[in-house]
């Protein structure tokens, strides 16, 4: 079994870097040598081309994201300078096959998030926005025509995306959704409100979901490098305390313009909604694993480190049940990713697959995020240590694309057979 590498495991930072490659032996000091977060062997479930995409965004992250996150989440800005260098990493479009993207396998989509959110949430958000819900709907909503147009700028990050669906009225009920979508002649007129929208200032592609004149609600994409402007309001949501490196936007639309063939030929009905939902949750299941395997290493190495009553409170019994149960949340966390992404492979994921591994993995990391802040006491609440940006981030994921409760009930209709929705 390897022991230092895993899906996730980087086996690094700070003190642990040194001691994950031997499980559980006693050193010449007399401390345990630590196991990496591999218990269950993912890693040999990898083939060689998963391996190196995660090994490329890995580098990407701790070479390019991690110095400089928290410096931008305190600031509240985004690192737009970054971008082309996330286009060159040739992940956008994720599991996409054509127009330009990288059909990379469903495993190695998921590693992608994985390894961004590890990095930095807001980041990995960015990624989800764009490759996860813009691009993803269009692959499967659009036209032939429309993903010739579109996907091949968004692969290459010329033009970025957003996904423009909650509304300040609508969020958990967004299938009441209110904004409204015009015929006259040959364009749609939009009108409404959107909240909520990550990229929604800065994106080129603005996929608007809204309720036409016969009721059917579809995804209408607004070009802001083209259509006419005018009637378009973005203005960035400030004073958050999670996910703060990525711009989220009030929008309001007052008849907005677009050429009719753009809305999406195969949105009709919220179903279809639902289906680019579920694509794009089981990205942030993955999303999640991250930032439990992020803040986990940074907590074990700093248990490694940090002396109390004398010695270094890793080797407290109570310490390492934390840190126990932070690895038993990952190791199901990871395994239940994995195979969801199998079964995606195989066409086989529904709306309640999605949204089980959404709930067990916001819920699971929350809890880890939250064992790794308490593990550094007091400057788990800094940002010096990552933790804490780990912790506050996993509240947005724990809340965007459903929240628990939603991804619950869901899940609930799916074993009772009843929806307590209606
Ligand atoms: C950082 C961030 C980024 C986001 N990015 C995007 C984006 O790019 N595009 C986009 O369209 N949206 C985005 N969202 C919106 C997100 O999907 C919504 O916030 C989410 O769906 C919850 O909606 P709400 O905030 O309106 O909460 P509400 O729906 O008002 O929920 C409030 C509470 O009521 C509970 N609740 C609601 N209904 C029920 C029920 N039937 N039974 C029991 N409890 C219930 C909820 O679980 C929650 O606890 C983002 C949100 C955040 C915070």
């Amino acid at each position: 079994m390897s022991t230092s590498r895993s899906v996730g495991d980087t086996g690094r930072r700070g003190a642990a870097t040194d001691e994950v490659a031997t499980p559980s032996r006693n050193t010449s000091d007399g401390f345990a040598r630590s196991q990496g977060t591999d218990f269950f062997a993912t890693d040999d479930l990898l083939t060689a081309e998963e391996l190196s995409i995660r090994d490329r965004v890995r580098a990407f992250s701790d070479e390019q994201l991690i110095p400089v996150a928290n410096d931008y989440w305190e600031r509240g800005e985004f690192p737009r300078e970054l971008v082309p260098r996330y286009a060159e990493l040739a992940v956008a479009g994720g599991a996409i096959r054509n127009y330009g993207c990288p059909g990379m396998s469903s495993v190695a989509d998921g590693l992608v998030a994985l390894e961004l959110a590890r990095g930095d949430g807001s980041f990995s958000t960015f990624n989800s926005v764009h490759s996860g819900l813009a691009m993803s709907s269009i692959d499967l909503l659009g036209s032939e025509e429309q993903k010739e147009r579109w996907l091949p700028p968004m692969a290459r990050c010329e033009k970025l995306g957003a996904f423009a669906l909650t509304e300040p009225d609508h969020g958990s009920d967004v299938v009441r959704l209110e904004t409204r979508a015009r015929r006259d002649g040959d364009c749609w007129v939009l009108n409404g409100a959107k909240r909520w929208i990550g990229n929604g200032t800065i994106a080129d592609l603005v996929l608007v979901w809204a309720r036409d004149e016969d009721g059917h609600v579809g995804g209408f994409v607004v070009d802001r490098t083209e259509d006419n402007q005018a009637g378009y309001h973005a203005s960035v949501i400030t004073g958050k305390t999670s996910n703060r490196a990525l711009w989220q936007a009030d929008i309001r639309l007052e008849d907005v313009r677009v050429p009719a063939e753009n809305r999406l030929a195969g949105s009709r009905t919220f179903a279809d909604t639902n289906r680019c939902l579920t694509k794009s949750r089981q990205t942030i299941a993955w999303e999640a694993l991250g930032h439990a395997i992020g803040a986990y290493e940074c907590a074990l190495a700093y248990a490694k480190q940090r002396e109390q009553f004398g010695r270094r409170i890793a080797g407290f019994q109570l310490v390492q049940d934390k840190l126990s149960h932070m690895v038993a949340d990952i190791t199901s966390m990871q395994l239940i990713c994995l195979r969801m992404a199998q079964l995606q492979a195989e066409g086989r994921v529904g709306i309640e697959h999605a949204s089980l591994a959404k709930l067990n993995t916001a819920t699971g990391a929350r809890r880890v995020c939250a064992m790794a802040r308490d593990i550094l006491g007091g400057n788990g609440i800094l940002l010096d240590h990552h933790v804490a940006r780990h912790h506050a981030d996993m509240e947005a994921v724990y809340t965007y694309e459903g929240t628990d409760t939603v991804q619950s009930l869901i899940v609930g209709r799916a074993v009772t057979g009843m929806s307590a929705f209606i």
